[in-house]
């Protein structure tokens, strides 16, 4: 394999001549080193086609690494008409996105080892959920990444990029159909994914660099913090549950009209999810508490510490 396409490694967060790189695993596992991408922009053009005619049909999808993201979960279960829960318990198995330090979902493969065929994979008819298929699938062989300043002030820009994967097997890269990314994004709809999904990878990515750094206040992700992320990024329905039948409502500020849509909208739900857990993770000030709850603390707060 050469160099360049051993990059997509997961384990790839560098630090190298001021910027920061970190590698979102959009890919299945392949062995890479940690070995910078060649990044591709969305108007850069590669050769690829994936079809029926291929010599190495359906090959990808066998022992393959696929974590699921909470809209993967969303769309999956309702293309099968089950809950998340359910969708979850049948078909994935739990799994630790190491370098962030919190629990995931991975896509279930058969065999003891997870080396044979995706639960999903009906024999020479394909995906039997490809309409909904995980957004690591319609990637596939682009791999997904970000770029940011070394010194990781609040506000820097991050910059997502791509960035190429040629495995041995896959003969799709010996297709002379020539596309732009931003074509090849586009022709496998993966915008409404990256678009839902967005406040997920931004909390992945950020843990991931700050226990790159050392951790937040040189500290483990709690228990708590890990059950919170697995259920919003798990079971929309748990975190409406908790938001409805807690003191949730009580505590944050939130717009009429937004806890209206919370009732049914899981998108908007889970971007509320997001933003709760920025908030709480790493005291962002995506979601504000009420006032009265506010100074309350705070009051409780002056008289822990003896304040006149
Ligand atoms: S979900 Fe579909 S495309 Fe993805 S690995 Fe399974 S069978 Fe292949
Ligand atoms: S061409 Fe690549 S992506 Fe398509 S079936 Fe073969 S291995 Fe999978």
């Amino acid at each position: 394999m050469p160099d360049d396409d051993r990059a997509a490694s997961d384990k790839a967060s560098r630090h190298e001549a001021g910027l920061e790189f970190n590698v979102f695993r959009g890919v299945r596992d392949i062995d890479g080193g940690p070995v910078l991408p060649v990044r591709l922009k969305h108007d850069d053009m590669f050769c690829f086609s994936c079809h029926r005619g291929v010599s190495c049909w359906n090959d990808c999808c066998h022992g393959a690494d696929v974590m699921l993201t909470p809209y993967d979960i969303l769309r999956l279960s309702r293309g099968l008409g089950i809950p998340p829960a359910e969708l979850v318990d049948r078909y994935a198995y739990p799994a630790d996105f190491e370098r962030a330090g919190l629990p995931v979902n991975k896509l279930k493969m058969d065999g003891d080892a997870g080396t044979r065929a995706c639960v999903f994979l009906d024999g020479e008819a394909g995906c039997t959920v490809y309409d909904d298929r995980p957004a690591t699938c319609r990637y596939y062989p682009l791999g997904l990444g970000s770029i940011k300043q070394k010194d990781g002030k609040e506000g820097d820009e991050t910059l997502d990029f791509h960035f190429l994967v040629k495995e041995a097997h896959c003969q799709g890269h010996k297709e002379e159909k020539l596309q732009s990314v931003g074509d090849f994004r586009t022709e496998q709809g993966v915008e409404p994914y990256d678009a839902v999904n967005r406040g997920w990878m931004e909390i992945l990515m950020k843990m991931a660099s700050w226990r790159s750094m050392g951790g937040p206040g040189g500290k483990e992700v709690s228990d708590q913090t890990k059950r919170m992320f697995y259920m919003v990024s798990s079971d929309i329905d748990e975190f409406r549950r908790f938001v409805f039948e807690s003191r949730f409502l009580e505590i944050y500020e939130i717009d009429p009209e937004i806890i209206e849509q919370l009732k049914t909208n899981d998108e908007a739900l889970l971007a509320l999810g997001f933003d709760w857990l920025k908030n709480v993770m790493f005291n962002e000030p995506t979601i504000s508490m009420k006032q009265q709850v506010l100074q309350e603390a705070i009051g409780r707060t002056r008289d822990d510490m003896g304040a006149a």
